[in-house]
Formats: structure tokens, C-alpha cells, sequence
């Protein structure tokens, strides 16, 4: 059986190894003539596709821009190499200006998963596993004792 928290992990490891299928690990730089180079902010490079979507922008009904963007650059990426490089985040998969805002990031995370994890817990009415032991030691108790009574009738 798996944990919650085994869960949540494994999911963050399925995230990241998507996300180097989409070009992460320095695949070859002659990868066919619709591949892009694109910088990261820790100053690998990267061949990938653009990821090109339709957006419009709207002031109230009135649309005041509208065309298509590369949705790479809204993972962080860049079209030329970064001037400051900043650092790669093992907690979110993207960039931080120093080690400090990862250890940071990491840190609220961690709350995050707990805050969703007794969320989790309460919704689905799941108990400690501190619980689940008393439950079971009690139940045990009650075994014991209805034995007890059955043996005297
Ligand atoms: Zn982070």
C-alpha cells in the first residue's frame, strides 16, 4: 500500500520526468528544422518545439490584443541566454534567484503538501496512523474480553 505522502511524490517525479520528455535533457542539437533553441535561466540550453497557442486579452468585453505566443516562454524560458543565471528548484521545477528562495520554496511546499494531505485526511475521514494502531489494539481488547464472556456462558 502506498502512502499519501509516497503518492504525492511519485506524482512530482511523473511531473519532472514529463517534463524532461519535452526537452529537459540536452537532446541533440540538430533535432530537425522545427525545433527552437531556448535558454533556461540557470543558462542550459534547450532544443525544443514552440508551443504556440491563440490568446486574446480582454479589458471588460472589448478585446484589446489577440495573436499567438510561444507557451515556452511562460515555463520560464528564454529566447536568449539569461544574463544572471538564476538557480534550477528541486521543489518546483523552476528558477529561483538564490539558493535561499529554494530552500524558501521548498519550505512552503512542504506545508502545502501537508495542508492538502489533512485536508485529504478530513474529507475522506482517514485517521492518523497513530489511530489506526489504538483502533486495532482496542479491537483486540474487545476480542479478548468477548472470549472471556462467551467462555463463562
Ligand atoms: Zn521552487
Amino acid at each position: 500500500m502506498t502512502t499519501l505522502r509516497e503518492g504525492f511524490k511519485e506524482a512530482r517525479q511523473e511531473a519532472h520526468d514529463r517534463a524532461k520528455g519535452e526537452g529537459w535533457a540536452m537532446t541533440p542539437v540538430y533535432g530537425g528544422p522545427q525545433k527552437k533553441r531556448y535558454y533556461l535561466p540557470d543558462g542550459r540550453e534547450v532544443m525544443a518545439l514552440p508551443s504556440m497557442r491563440d490568446y486574446v486579452k480582454r479589458e471588460g468585453k472589448v478585446v484589446v490584443e489577440s495573436g499567438t505566443r510561444d507557451a515556452n516562454y511562460d515555463k520560464g524560458w528564454l529566447e536568449t541566454p539569461p544574463q544572471n543565471l538564476k538557480v534550477t528548484c528541486i521543489h518546483c521545477d523552476r528558477w529561483h534567484d538564490t539558493e535561499d528562495d529554494v530552500v524558501r520554496c521548498g519550505t512552503q511546499r512542504n506545508a502545502m503538501v501537508q495542508k492538502q494531505e489533512q485536508a485529504y485526511r478530513k474529507r475522506f475521514k482517514i485517521g492518523d496512523e497513530d489511530d489506526v494502531i489504538k483502533l486495532k489494539s482496542e479491537v483486540q481488547e474487545l476480542r479478548e474480553m468477548l472470549k472471556k464472556v462467551l467462555e463463562k456462558v
